[in-house]
């Protein structure tokens, strides 16, 4: 396993032009760059604390609700500043989503060996490959982990996951994963009790992604939104136009009564205040879209629009993708 710190220096090594990066992480339809996570919290999350560990590149943080534990990992910037969360019950561990680089990935697997506890599944959120390559590591290491997603998701993979990992390959080399890891399991909507842990699962469609699931937890009150909600602090993926429908999603997630804590795919844990930030995001994004005639006008007038948010550059690969047309790159 290549050490965690090799990232930055490839991406620095390697001298990419910032038109090429950007190229190809376009075609891999993932953002790029940013910042190293920082631990610092949204407004409004719960207590948590970070468990710094000597030597890890990623940062975990760990939210209690009761007898539960939400374990939230959060990659560097090179690794798109993706969420693993895991959640910890009485007797075993659910991880969701897998992380893009294998080193971050082996953070995780590592960490959750910490707990003690056997994995129970791992759940993939999505088919955008920062969410899934990683899970090469975590089936490797926890081989009798089942891996679950939304019906539709192993399908996505078969037909486009290899042309995304291979589109990484220039990048990231032997950090991104070698083969695509297929789930096998499919989750149904609805409720569902893992290790004594009521879950409520939702599918949606033509938001961020085209088909994305939530989580939700009734008894601790938290929303698991993966890339339905995107932090205030940063810019959202606006990578297809389906502003209208994502919106209409983010109205049903604020009618959620209760749900204060959300965990999102990227960035740390959000107040519920996020999903309004998100539709203002989106609102404007649509109507910026609408009144622009390529990419460099959208990107531009976009960041102009939401100057305090962070990762200016996940609006220009959101632009570049959305003016790609009718490319049907989101995934
Ligand atoms: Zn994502």
């Amino acid at each position: 396993m290549p050490s965690s710190n090799s990232g930055f220096q490839r991406l620095s090594q390697t001298a990419l032009s910032r038109s090429r990066f950007l190229r190809l992480a376009a075609g891999a339809l993932l953002p790029i760059i940013g910042v190293r996570p920082s631990v610092a919290q949204n407004a409004g999350a719960p207590a948590t604390r970070d468990t710094a560990a000597p030597g890890r590149a990623g940062a975990i943080l760990v939210s209690q609700f009761g007898p539960v534990k939400i374990h939230s990992y959060l990659s560097p910037a090179d690794g798109f500043h993706v969420n693993t969360q895991m959640i910890e019950g009485p007797t075993a561990i659910v991880i969701f989503d897998g992380q893009l680089l294998l080193p971050y990935a082996d953070e995780v697997a590592s960490y959750v060996q910490t707990l003690g506890k056997p994995v129970d599944r791992i759940i993939l959120s999505h088919a955008h490959t920062d969410h899934w390559s990683g899970l090469q590591v975590l089936t490797e290491r926890f081989p009798n982990a089942r891996v679950f997603a939304l019906d539709g998701v192993a399908d996505q993979l078969r037909a486009r996951g290899q042309a995304r990992l291979d589109s990484f390959r220039p990048i990231y080399g032997d950090r991104i994963a070698t083969k695509v890891t297929i789930p096998t399991e499919t989750i149904t909507e609805g409720l569902q009790r893992i290790d004594g842990i009521t879950y409520d699962f939702r599918r949606f469609v033509d938001a961020e992604s085209d088909l994305q699931l939530a989580a939700l937890l009734p008894a601790q009150k938290v929303l698991m939104a993966f890339d339905l909600v995107f932090s205030p602090n940063e810019h959202a993926f606006t990578l297809v136009d389906h502003f209208d429908h994502w919106m209409i999603i983010l109205e049903q997630l604020k009618a959620l009564l209760g749900y204060d804590t959300i965990t999102i795919g990227h960035d740390t844990p959000v107040h519920r205040s996020a999903i309004d930030s998100t539709i203002s995001y989106v609102k404007r994004a649509k109507q910026i879209h609408a009144a622009s005639a390529d990419a460099k006008t959208y990107s531009e007038s976009l960041k102009a629009a939401f100057p305090d948010r962070q990762h200016a550059e996940w609006v220009d690969l959101s632009a570049r993708l959305l003016y790609a047309a009718p490319l049907k790159a989101h995934l």
